[in-house]
């Protein structure tokens, strides 16, 4: 079992950030649609395709795992909007992928 690149964890529900980032985008596009190519190019930084581990929804390697993905996410996002209410995006991400 491949680690995650950033805290050398193994995943037990690897998700991959592609997977994750399409639910991000699509909370995103109701709230600040003007963040959405930022996530994408935040998405690019993180992960670039490589990981042995694979993805539970699409089979493609994961590389960083959900917990640390989202974790970049929310502090890059905490620059741009720190008064986006990060609960509701947690709580909107939960509901999808239960970790
Ligand atoms: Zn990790
Ligand atoms: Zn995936």
């Amino acid at each position: 079992m491949a680690a995650c690149k950033i805290c050398q964890e193994a995943a037990t529900n690897p998700i991959c950030p592609d997977c994750i980032e399409k639910e991000i985008a699509a909370w995103l596009i109701e709230t600040r649609p003007d963040l959405v190519p930022g996530l994408q190019r935040k998405t690019d930084e993180l992960y670039d395709g490589s990981g042995e581990t694979k993805c539970i929804i699409c089979n493609q390697n994961v590389g960083v795992c959900s917990y640390c993905y989202t974790k970049e996410i929310f502090k890059w996002l905490d620059e741009y909007e720190p008064d986006l209410p990060e609960f509701l995006l947690l709580k909107n991400f939960n509901h999808h992928f239960h970790y």
